[in-house]
Protein backbone atom coordinates (compact mmCIF):
# COMPACT_ATOMS: atom_id res chain seq x y z
CA UNK A 1 0.00 0.00 0.00
CA UNK A 2 1.63 3.36 -0.97
CA UNK A 3 2.03 5.55 1.92
CA UNK A 4 -0.67 8.18 0.61
CA UNK A 5 -3.23 5.82 1.09
CA UNK A 6 -2.22 4.37 4.52
CA UNK A 7 -1.67 8.18 5.60
CA UNK A 8 -5.34 8.66 4.68
CA UNK A 9 -6.77 5.60 6.20
CA UNK A 10 -4.83 6.09 9.56
CA UNK A 11 -5.62 9.24 10.09
CA UNK A 12 -9.56 10.13 9.30
CA UNK A 13 -11.54 9.86 12.37
CA UNK A 14 -13.65 6.88 12.03
CA UNK A 15 -15.75 4.88 14.01
CA UNK A 16 -16.23 1.05 15.43
CA UNK A 17 -19.88 -0.27 15.03
CA UNK A 18 -18.82 -4.44 15.82
CA UNK A 19 -16.50 -4.86 17.90
CA UNK A 20 -17.06 -7.35 21.28
CA UNK A 21 -15.02 -6.13 24.39
CA UNK A 22 -14.05 -9.52 25.03
CA UNK A 23 -12.92 -10.20 21.88
CA UNK A 24 -9.96 -7.63 22.39
CA UNK A 25 -8.31 -9.90 25.19
CA UNK A 26 -4.95 -10.22 23.84
CA UNK A 27 -2.56 -13.28 24.62
CA UNK A 28 -0.14 -11.34 26.48
CA UNK A 29 -3.38 -9.73 29.33
CA UNK A 30 -4.70 -13.34 29.12
CA UNK A 31 -1.75 -14.52 30.86
CA UNK A 32 -1.15 -11.91 33.20
CA UNK A 33 -4.65 -12.15 34.51
CA UNK A 34 -4.50 -15.92 34.67
CA UNK A 35 -1.40 -15.25 36.86
CA UNK A 36 -2.52 -12.44 38.98
CA UNK A 37 -6.32 -14.44 39.11
CA UNK A 38 -4.86 -18.11 39.39
CA UNK A 39 -6.90 -19.16 36.94
CA UNK A 40 -5.23 -22.06 34.58
CA UNK A 41 -4.79 -21.67 30.98
CA UNK A 42 -4.67 -24.75 28.91
CA UNK A 43 -1.32 -23.08 27.24
CA UNK A 44 2.49 -22.56 28.12
CA UNK A 45 2.87 -19.54 26.86
CA UNK A 46 1.86 -16.70 24.08
CA UNK A 47 3.00 -18.45 21.47
CA UNK A 48 0.97 -21.34 21.98
CA UNK A 49 -1.80 -19.01 22.67
CA UNK A 50 -1.43 -17.57 19.20
CA UNK A 51 -0.69 -20.67 17.47
CA UNK A 52 -4.02 -21.99 18.93
CA UNK A 53 -5.83 -19.11 16.69
CA UNK A 54 -6.47 -21.00 13.54
CA UNK A 55 -9.92 -21.66 13.50
CA UNK A 56 -12.40 -23.45 11.04
CA UNK A 57 -15.51 -22.04 11.75
CA UNK A 58 -17.00 -19.62 13.64
CA UNK A 59 -17.78 -22.57 16.33
CA UNK A 60 -13.86 -23.51 17.11
CA UNK A 61 -13.48 -19.77 17.61
CA UNK A 62 -15.86 -19.56 20.01
CA UNK A 63 -14.66 -22.24 22.15
CA UNK A 64 -11.27 -20.47 22.36
CA UNK A 65 -13.50 -17.17 23.23
CA UNK A 66 -15.41 -18.42 26.35
CA UNK A 67 -12.07 -19.90 27.54
CA UNK A 68 -10.10 -17.47 27.42
CA UNK A 69 -12.53 -15.25 28.90
CA UNK A 70 -12.46 -17.01 32.51
CA UNK A 71 -9.36 -14.89 33.61
CA UNK A 72 -11.57 -11.97 32.88
CA UNK A 73 -12.68 -11.64 37.64
CA UNK A 74 -12.73 -8.55 38.93
CA UNK A 75 -14.36 -5.48 38.16
CA UNK A 76 -10.51 -3.80 37.48
CA UNK A 77 -9.49 -6.50 34.76
CA UNK A 78 -13.15 -5.31 33.17
CA UNK A 79 -11.68 -1.69 33.42
CA UNK A 80 -8.05 -2.75 31.82
CA UNK A 81 -9.53 -4.94 29.02
CA UNK A 82 -11.77 -2.01 27.93
CA UNK A 83 -8.83 0.85 28.53
CA UNK A 84 -6.29 -0.95 26.74
CA UNK A 85 -9.01 -1.08 23.43
CA UNK A 86 -9.68 2.39 23.59
CA UNK A 87 -6.06 3.16 23.98
CA UNK A 88 -5.70 1.40 20.86
CA UNK A 89 -8.49 3.29 19.23
CA UNK A 90 -6.67 6.39 20.01
CA UNK A 91 -3.86 5.59 18.24
CA UNK A 92 -5.69 4.36 15.10
CA UNK A 93 -7.99 8.12 15.35
CA UNK A 94 -10.96 6.28 16.07
CA UNK A 95 -13.50 9.04 17.40
CA UNK A 96 -16.44 6.85 18.20
CA UNK A 97 -16.85 3.10 19.19
CA UNK A 98 -20.17 1.04 19.66
CA UNK A 99 -19.13 -1.73 21.44
CA UNK A 100 -20.95 -5.33 22.45
CA UNK A 101 -20.36 -7.31 25.76
CA UNK A 102 -21.71 -10.47 26.71
CA UNK A 103 -22.88 -10.51 30.42
CA UNK A 104 -24.15 -14.32 29.97
CA UNK A 105 -20.61 -15.38 29.24
CA UNK A 106 -19.68 -13.93 32.47
CA UNK A 107 -22.53 -14.47 35.00
CA UNK A 108 -22.88 -18.15 34.31
CA UNK A 109 -19.20 -18.63 35.72
CA UNK A 110 -20.23 -16.54 38.52
CA UNK A 111 -19.32 -13.45 37.89
CA UNK A 112 -22.24 -10.88 38.67
CA UNK A 113 -23.64 -8.55 36.06
CA UNK A 114 -22.54 -5.66 38.12
CA UNK A 115 -18.75 -6.36 38.03
CA UNK A 116 -18.87 -6.69 34.56
CA UNK A 117 -20.57 -3.27 33.26
CA UNK A 118 -19.13 -1.73 35.68
CA UNK A 119 -15.79 -2.09 35.22
CA UNK A 120 -16.69 -1.66 31.26
CA UNK A 121 -18.22 1.62 32.14
CA UNK A 122 -15.91 3.57 33.94
CA UNK A 123 -13.36 2.38 31.38
CA UNK A 124 -15.83 3.87 28.39
CA UNK A 125 -16.28 7.23 30.73
CA UNK A 126 -12.34 7.56 31.44
CA UNK A 127 -12.16 6.93 28.25
CA UNK A 128 -14.13 9.39 26.65
CA UNK A 129 -12.71 12.58 29.49
CA UNK A 130 -9.11 11.44 28.33
CA UNK A 131 -9.29 10.36 25.37
CA UNK A 132 -11.92 11.81 23.21
CA UNK A 133 -13.50 8.68 22.18
CA UNK A 134 -17.17 8.82 22.52
CA UNK A 135 -19.56 5.24 23.07
CA UNK A 136 -22.43 3.40 23.20
CA UNK A 137 -22.78 0.24 25.02
CA UNK A 138 -24.85 -2.41 23.30
CA UNK A 139 -25.87 -5.55 25.81
CA UNK A 140 -25.51 -9.17 23.57
CA UNK A 141 -27.79 -12.05 24.09
CA UNK A 142 -25.86 -15.07 23.22
CA UNK A 143 -28.62 -17.11 20.79
CA UNK A 144 -26.99 -20.70 21.56
CA UNK A 145 -28.48 -20.11 25.18
CA UNK A 146 -31.88 -19.47 24.02
CA UNK A 147 -34.82 -16.91 24.56
CA UNK A 148 -35.74 -17.92 27.88
CA UNK A 149 -31.78 -17.19 29.35
CA UNK A 150 -32.09 -13.79 26.79
CA UNK A 151 -35.21 -12.71 29.21
CA UNK A 152 -33.48 -13.72 32.48
CA UNK A 153 -30.56 -11.84 31.20
CA UNK A 154 -32.87 -9.17 30.42
CA UNK A 155 -34.39 -8.87 33.78
CA UNK A 156 -30.85 -8.90 35.14
CA UNK A 157 -29.76 -5.97 33.34
CA UNK A 158 -32.80 -3.92 35.00
CA UNK A 159 -30.91 -2.07 37.57
CA UNK A 160 -28.03 -1.12 34.97
CA UNK A 161 -30.59 0.11 31.90
CA UNK A 162 -29.18 3.46 31.73
CA UNK A 163 -26.29 2.26 31.09
CA UNK A 164 -27.07 0.38 27.88
CA UNK A 165 -27.84 1.85 24.79
CA UNK A 166 -28.73 -1.25 22.87
CA UNK A 167 -29.20 -5.28 22.08
CA UNK A 168 -27.28 -7.42 20.23
CA UNK A 169 -27.51 -11.11 19.11
CA UNK A 170 -24.40 -12.72 19.22
CA UNK A 171 -22.51 -16.37 19.52
CA UNK A 172 -23.53 -19.77 17.15
CA UNK A 173 -25.96 -18.52 14.64
CA UNK A 174 -26.98 -21.76 12.29
CA UNK A 175 -29.85 -23.13 14.07
CA UNK A 176 -30.38 -20.23 16.49
CA UNK A 177 -32.69 -17.89 13.94
CA UNK A 178 -33.44 -14.37 14.84
CA UNK A 179 -37.56 -14.66 15.24
CA UNK A 180 -36.70 -17.08 18.08
CA UNK A 181 -35.39 -13.74 20.53
CA UNK A 182 -38.88 -11.62 18.93
CA UNK A 183 -40.28 -11.08 22.72
CA UNK A 184 -36.98 -10.24 24.51
CA UNK A 185 -36.34 -7.41 21.62
CA UNK A 186 -39.61 -6.02 22.42
CA UNK A 187 -38.70 -5.81 25.65
CA UNK A 188 -35.36 -3.93 24.47
CA UNK A 189 -37.60 -1.85 22.01
CA UNK A 190 -40.55 -0.75 24.51
CA UNK A 191 -37.55 0.50 26.81
CA UNK A 192 -36.17 2.67 24.13
CA UNK A 193 -32.95 0.89 23.27
CA UNK A 194 -31.49 0.09 19.76
CA UNK A 195 -31.80 -2.98 18.63
CA UNK A 196 -29.03 -4.90 16.02
CA UNK A 197 -28.11 -8.56 15.92
CA UNK A 198 -25.66 -10.70 13.68
CA UNK A 199 -27.18 -12.48 10.84
CA UNK A 200 -26.17 -13.74 7.44
CA UNK A 201 -22.38 -14.32 8.56
CA UNK A 202 -22.98 -18.17 8.78
CA UNK A 203 -26.68 -18.24 8.81
CA UNK A 204 -28.80 -17.59 5.45
CA UNK A 205 -30.53 -14.33 3.97
CA UNK A 206 -33.52 -15.57 5.83
CA UNK A 207 -32.27 -14.67 9.06
CA UNK A 208 -31.47 -11.11 7.64
CA UNK A 209 -34.99 -10.86 6.61
CA UNK A 210 -36.05 -12.40 10.01
CA UNK A 211 -33.74 -10.03 12.26
CA UNK A 212 -35.13 -7.00 10.11
CA UNK A 213 -38.90 -7.93 10.49
CA UNK A 214 -39.18 -9.45 14.06
CA UNK A 215 -36.54 -7.73 16.14
CA UNK A 216 -36.50 -4.43 14.13
CA UNK A 217 -33.05 -3.92 13.59
CA UNK A 218 -31.26 -0.19 12.80
CA UNK A 219 -28.59 -2.28 11.32
CA UNK A 220 -27.39 -5.96 10.66
CA UNK A 221 -23.80 -7.53 11.77
CA UNK A 222 -22.03 -8.92 9.67
CA UNK A 223 -24.78 -9.33 6.82
CA UNK A 224 -22.38 -10.53 3.86
CA UNK A 225 -24.68 -13.28 2.60
CA UNK A 226 -27.14 -10.47 1.56
CA UNK A 227 -25.24 -10.73 -1.16
CA UNK A 228 -27.39 -14.35 -2.35
CA UNK A 229 -30.81 -12.15 -2.53
CA UNK A 230 -31.27 -9.60 -4.78
CA UNK A 231 -34.59 -8.97 -3.47
CA UNK A 232 -32.83 -8.30 -0.24
CA UNK A 233 -29.76 -6.14 -1.68
CA UNK A 234 -32.34 -3.77 -2.96
CA UNK A 235 -34.30 -3.46 0.38
CA UNK A 236 -31.20 -2.34 2.02
CA UNK A 237 -30.03 -0.05 -0.81
CA UNK A 238 -33.44 1.15 -0.59
CA UNK A 239 -33.68 1.35 3.63
CA UNK A 240 -30.26 1.82 3.96
CA UNK A 241 -29.86 -0.21 6.89
CA UNK A 242 -26.46 -0.12 7.44
CA UNK A 243 -24.14 -3.88 7.65
CA UNK A 244 -21.33 -3.94 9.98
CA UNK A 245 -18.57 -5.95 8.19
CA UNK A 246 -15.34 -7.38 9.63
CA UNK A 247 -13.21 -8.38 6.49
CA UNK A 248 -10.12 -10.50 8.45
CA UNK A 249 -13.00 -11.90 11.25
CA UNK A 250 -14.87 -13.52 7.79
CA UNK A 251 -11.28 -14.82 6.46
CA UNK A 252 -10.74 -16.43 9.94
CA UNK A 253 -13.81 -17.61 10.23
CA UNK A 254 -13.42 -19.15 6.16
CA UNK A 255 -17.22 -16.96 5.87
CA UNK A 256 -14.45 -16.20 2.35
CA UNK A 257 -11.93 -18.45 1.30
CA UNK A 258 -9.20 -15.05 1.12
CA UNK A 259 -9.83 -11.31 0.80
CA UNK A 260 -9.47 -11.19 -2.85
CA UNK A 261 -13.07 -13.37 -2.58
CA UNK A 262 -14.70 -11.14 -0.10
CA UNK A 263 -17.58 -9.14 -1.14
CA UNK A 264 -17.52 -5.45 0.48
CA UNK A 265 -16.58 -4.20 -2.45
CA UNK A 266 -19.34 -5.99 -4.50
CA UNK A 267 -21.94 -4.70 -1.18
CA UNK A 268 -20.84 -1.15 -2.10
CA UNK A 269 -20.86 -0.77 -5.16
CA UNK A 270 -24.33 -2.29 -5.19
CA UNK A 271 -25.30 0.68 -2.97
CA UNK A 272 -25.45 -1.04 0.47
CA UNK A 273 -24.59 1.30 3.78
CA UNK A 274 -21.65 -1.25 4.73
CA UNK A 275 -19.00 -0.30 7.19
CA UNK A 276 -15.91 -1.78 8.04
CA UNK A 277 -14.56 -3.41 11.83
CA UNK A 278 -13.13 -5.48 13.58
CA UNK A 279 -15.08 -8.04 15.44
CA UNK A 280 -12.95 -9.85 17.80
CA UNK A 281 -9.42 -8.20 16.62
CA UNK A 282 -7.24 -10.19 19.41
CA UNK A 283 -8.14 -13.54 17.62
CA UNK A 284 -9.01 -12.53 14.48
CA UNK A 285 -5.34 -10.55 13.19
CA UNK A 286 -5.93 -7.21 13.35
CA UNK A 287 -7.75 -4.07 14.58
CA UNK A 288 -9.73 -1.88 12.46
CA UNK A 289 -6.55 -0.04 10.82
CA UNK A 290 -5.50 -3.30 9.42
CA UNK A 291 -9.07 -4.14 8.68
CA UNK A 292 -8.89 -1.45 5.85
CA UNK A 293 -5.83 -1.62 4.80
CA UNK A 294 -5.78 -5.61 3.87
CA UNK A 295 -9.60 -4.75 2.49
CA UNK A 296 -8.29 -1.83 0.44
CA UNK A 297 -5.69 -3.84 -1.09
CA UNK A 298 -6.91 -7.41 -1.61
CA UNK A 299 -10.08 -5.68 -3.39
CA UNK A 300 -8.46 -2.84 -5.40
CA UNK A 301 -10.71 -0.43 -3.52
CA UNK A 302 -9.86 3.26 -4.81
CA UNK A 303 -9.60 6.11 -2.29
CA UNK A 304 -13.11 7.62 -3.05
CA UNK A 305 -14.08 4.00 -1.90
CA UNK A 306 -12.08 4.23 1.26
CA UNK A 307 -13.45 7.67 2.39
CA UNK A 308 -16.93 6.21 1.89
CA UNK A 309 -16.46 3.67 3.94
CA UNK A 310 -15.16 5.75 6.56
CA UNK A 311 -17.84 8.27 6.61
CA UNK A 312 -20.39 5.10 6.32
CA UNK A 313 -18.77 4.75 9.66
CA UNK A 314 -20.92 7.85 10.77
CA UNK A 315 -23.98 7.39 8.96
CA UNK A 316 -24.55 3.73 10.43
CA UNK A 317 -23.79 5.31 13.89
CA UNK A 318 -26.24 6.63 16.59
CA UNK A 319 -24.14 9.65 17.20
CA UNK A 320 -26.61 12.84 16.50
CA UNK A 321 -27.13 14.20 13.39
CA UNK A 322 -25.24 17.50 13.93
CA UNK A 323 -22.30 15.79 15.37
CA UNK A 324 -22.74 13.26 12.27
CA UNK A 325 -22.74 16.00 9.76
CA UNK A 326 -19.60 17.95 11.46
CA UNK A 327 -17.55 14.47 10.80
CA UNK A 328 -18.66 13.88 7.44
CA UNK A 329 -17.66 17.71 6.62
CA UNK A 330 -14.08 17.06 8.26
CA UNK A 331 -13.60 14.10 6.35
CA UNK A 332 -14.27 15.62 3.11
CA UNK A 333 -11.81 18.40 4.22
CA UNK A 334 -8.90 16.03 5.53
CA UNK A 335 -10.01 13.51 2.04
CA UNK A 336 -9.63 16.63 0.01
CA UNK A 337 -5.95 17.22 1.49
CA UNK A 338 -4.64 13.95 1.35
CA UNK A 339 -6.01 12.23 -1.76
ZN1 LIG B 1 -19.45 -10.17 16.04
Amino acid sequence: MNQTRLHLIETLPKTELHLHIEGTLMPEMMFALARKNGVALPYASVAEVAAAYAFDDLQSFLNLYYEGMAVLQHRQDFYDLTMAYLQRMADEAVVHVEIFFDPQAHTRRGVSFETVIGGITDALKDGQARLGISYRLIMCFLRDLGEAEALATWQAAQPFLALIDGVGLDSAEVGHPPEAFQAVYQMALDAGLKTVAHAGEEGPPEYIWNALNDLKVSRIDHGVRALEDPELVAHLVHTQVPLTVCPLSNIKLRVFDDMGQHNLKSLLEAGVCVTINSDDPAYFGGYLVENFVQTADALGLSDAQVVQLVKNGFVASDLPDAEKAGYLQRIDALAAQVV
